[in-house]
Formats: structure tokens, C-alpha cells, sequence
């Protein structure tokens, strides 16, 4: 058998969609990214919603929207995909990496020990879908002896009047948090539509706006459609409808717009989001639960609890016990059989840039333990029955295997 990672959906609905655009003549931006914008507000309760070309760079327009720039902090766990820091980054400021807890989600302990003045931002990861800690953080970011500390230094730290919390929900469309959509416990909650992702528009982004009543999210989306479009106050579209041909450009802007033909592949996902690919991924998140919970080496992922529920993006399974290079062989025995799997994630402290600008793993060894015993399994509403039992078979074979081997060489020593 041979099972891919993580393939996207593309049925009759996404390739009707993408035709359909292609005939409107219309590929770029426009009435698609119109109505798929519409479909996340309805989806996440948003107040306003901004799609845009990725998660990257709609989080470095929303950091540079907030006014974020060299000298400033933005707090950030060490356990998360590069993009998480590089944003930072690319603003001229400086991650500032915390450790993570045992359900892989920043620690809010750790985050309050690293605020100081420069701390401008926390960009909080929803990690395999899993919500973090959002009261704890909120609670942080509003307690007067913390606001003591924080500088206000653009109008919008101003408006804010205390530290902004921005969710890198990158997995997390679809997750709950306390009875609503997680996207609406953040200030602003940013979405991945990269091709591996829950929904996708091959490449993509998408900005929730959830911002404290003195902002009008409204003018807000007004202003961020323009930033991600050069600060170019008439968009193409309108100017092809016929619009006054002038144009002018306000600021410097990004160029990071999403194309019409993008998300219509998106489109046609989240119609069909809600009642049938979200639930086809929890089927197997629950299967997967059910069959490994027989053995004593499985470590169960946080999915549900009475507060949260998962967006079941990624299925991190972990193992009791085994060390990183064991964790590799039984990756490979799985590669050998025609299942493909992936770790999330390596650290970034482990990659050879951070640690060229002074990160260090040894700071983070919670994420380290995390990392060296996590497999993520293939979990996507394609799989079949037949192909989940398989991986799960396969699991148990080649966990069962190498701690046989290594009770033999307990033994023997
Ligand atoms: C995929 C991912 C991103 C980056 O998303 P892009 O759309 O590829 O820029 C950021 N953070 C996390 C946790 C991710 O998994």
C-alpha cells in the first residue's frame, strides 16, 4: 500500500469552482476571495476576515500593522513551524522563543516570566489544532502589573493599551474553544491555506479580526485590503468594473493579495467543511485513540476536553519512553511499508539558522521531549477504512518491534 502524508482534497465541487473561475474571466482577486472571506467570518464568528497569498505574510503585515519594528519582542514557543519566528523576523524584531507544555501548546508561566518593556506581541500556536491556553494568556495581557510595562510606540499600541495577542491558528480552522470558534479568543487569529493544510487554496492565508471594540474591524479590513495590495487605494477589479481609472497609492504596502483562482479551491472545501471533512478527520483521530489506547506505550493527544476541542489537523502520536534515534527507526519501518509520516515539529532551536543567532535547544527541553517521540500518522478525509486499519497494524508492529529489541538489549546488558 502506499498512503501520502497529507494530499488535498480536490473533488468534483473544487473543480467546478476553479472552471467556473477560469470562464468568469476574473482569476485574480476578487468575487471569490469576496465569498470565501464570507464563509470564514460565518465559519469562526469573525468580525472581519482578510485573505491573503500565506500565513507568513499576513503575519508580517499584521506585525508591521501593529507597528512592530527593531528593538521590540514578540513572545513566541520554541515548538512551531519556522514561520511562527521568521515573521518576527522579517519585522527587524526579536523572537523571543518560550518552552511549550505537555499538549505541545505555549506555556503561559513561560511567557509571563518573558515579557518585558520591548515585549510588543505573543503569537500563541494552535498546534496540530489543538487551542492554547487563551484564558490564561488573555488574563496575562490584561493584568495591570504586566500593563505597567508595556511602551506604546505606534497608534495602534496606543488604541490597544497593552500587549496584542496574535494566534497562529495556521491548524486551527474549525477548533473550539469554551463553545465558540477558537479564532474569536484572540485579538487576531491568522489561518494557513498552504496545500497541507484542513482547507486549502494550494497557497494562502487568511486574517480573523477580533479586535477590542475601539477598533472598528471594519475600517480595519478596509485598511489591511489596501496594505496587502501595494497601499494602492483602487483595486484591479474595481477598476476593471469600470471604476475611475486613477489610482493612488497611500503607504507602502505589501503585495500579498490571493488570487480568485486560489480561492475557489478554498471555496468549495469549506462548504463542505463543517459536516463533512472536519468530522471525517475526527473519525479517524477517534479510531486511531481507540485502537492505541489498548497499549501501554501511547501517549493520547490532547483532542477534547471540557473546554476545547481539536481541529484534528495533525494526529501527533507519541511513545512512551523512546529516545529520538528510536523514534527514527520506527519512522522508517513505516516509510518501509508504504506509509508516509512526519514529525511536528523539529524545534526551532534545532535548525541551523536559530542556532546561527544564538537559540539553543538545551533552553527548551520540554519541546525536545515532545519532539524526539512524536510521529504525526496520515489523517485526511480521504483515507479509507481500509487504509486506516493498515497504518494503525503497521504502528503496532513497528512500536511492538523495536521494544522487543530494546527489552533484548536490556537483557543482554
Ligand atoms: C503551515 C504553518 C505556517 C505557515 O503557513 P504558510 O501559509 O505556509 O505561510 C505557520 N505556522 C504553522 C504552525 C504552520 O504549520
Amino acid at each position: 500500500m502506499n498512503i501520502p502524508f497529507s494530499p488535498p482534497f480536490i473533488d468534483q465541487s473544487v473543480i467546478d469552482q476553479v472552471v467556473d473561475t477560469l470562464h468568469s474571466k476574473w482569476i485574480t482577486s476578487g468575487p471569490k476571495v469576496k465569498a470565501l472571506e464570507t464563509e470564514i467570518m460565518n465559519l469562526t464568528g469573525s468580525k472581519a476576515a482578510v485573505c491573503v497569498n500565506s500565513w507568513t505574510s499576513g503575519a508580517i503585515m499584521m506585525l508591521k500593522w501593529f507597528g512592530v519594528k527593531e528593538g521590540d519582542e514578540v513572545i513566541v514557543p520554541a515548538y512551531s513551524y519556522c514561520a511562527t519566528a521568521l515573521c518576527v523576523l522579517n519585522c527587524g524584531a526579536t523572537p523571543v522563543m518560550v518552552d511549550v507544555l505537555d499538549d505541545f501548546t505555549i506555556d503561559p508561566k513561560k511567557i509571563k516570566k518573558a515579557i518585558t518593556s520591548k515585549t510588543k506581541a505573543i503569537l500563541a500556536v494552535d498546534i496540530a489544532g489543538w487551542p492554547c491556553h487563551y484564558d490564561s494568556i488573555n488574563k496575562l495581557i490584561r493584568d495591570p502589573d504586566i500593563n505597567k510595562l508595556f511602551v506604546p510606540e505606534s497608534e495602534k499600541q496606543a488604541a490597544m493599551g497593552r500587549i496584542i495577542l496574535i494566534a497562529d491558528a495556521a491548524h486551527s480552522i474549525g477548533a473550539i474553544y469554551k463553545g465558540v470558534p477558537s479564532a474569536q479568543k484572540s485579538d487576531i487569529a491568522i489561518f494557513s491555506f498552504h496545500a497541507v493544510k484542513n482547507i486549502t487554496t494550494a497557497e494562502g492565508g487568511c486574517i480573523c479580526l477580533n479586535l477590542p471594540v475601539i477598533f472598528n474591524n471594519k475600517d480595519e479590513y478596509n485598511f489591511l485590503k489596501i496594505f496587502s495590495l501595494n497601499g494602492q487605494n483602487r483595486d484591479a477589479f474595481a477598476k476593471a468594473m469600470g471604476a475611475n481609472w486613477r489610482y493612488d497609492i497611500l503607504f507602502k504596502g505589501l503585495k500579498i493579495n490571493m488570487p480568485d483562482i486560489c480561492a475557489a479551491v478554498g471555496l468549495a472545501q469549506i462548504r463542505q467543511y463543517p459536516t463533512l471533512l472536519l468530522p471525517l478527520r475526527k473519525k479517524i483521530a477517534m479510531k486511531y485513540c481507540r485502537m492505541f489506547s489498548m497499549f501501554p506505550w501511547f501517549i493520547p493527544p490532547a483532542l477534547k476536553d471540557r473546554n476545547r476541542e481539536s481541529s484534528y489537523h495533525l494526529f501527533p502520536l507519541r511513545v512512551k519512553g523512546i529516545t529520538e534515534a528510536e523514534r527514527d527507526e520506527i519512522i522508517d519501518f513505516l516509510l518501509s511499508k508504504g506509509i508516509v509520516v512526519n514529525v511536528h515539529f523539529i524545534p526551532m532551536p534545532m535548525l541551523t539558522y536559530f542556532k546561527s543567532i544564538g537559540y539553543d535547544i538545551e533552553d527548551y527541553p520540554n519541546s525536545y521531549k515532545q519532539y524526539s517521540c512524536e510521529i504525526s500518522l496520515p489523517i485526511y478525509p480521504q483515507l479509507t477504512n481500509v487504509e486506516v486499519d493498515y497504518i494503525i497494524e503497521n504502528t503496532i508492529e513497528a512500536v511492538q518491534l523495536h521494544l522487543e529489541k530494546s527489552n533484548l538489549i536490556e537483557i543482554a546488558s
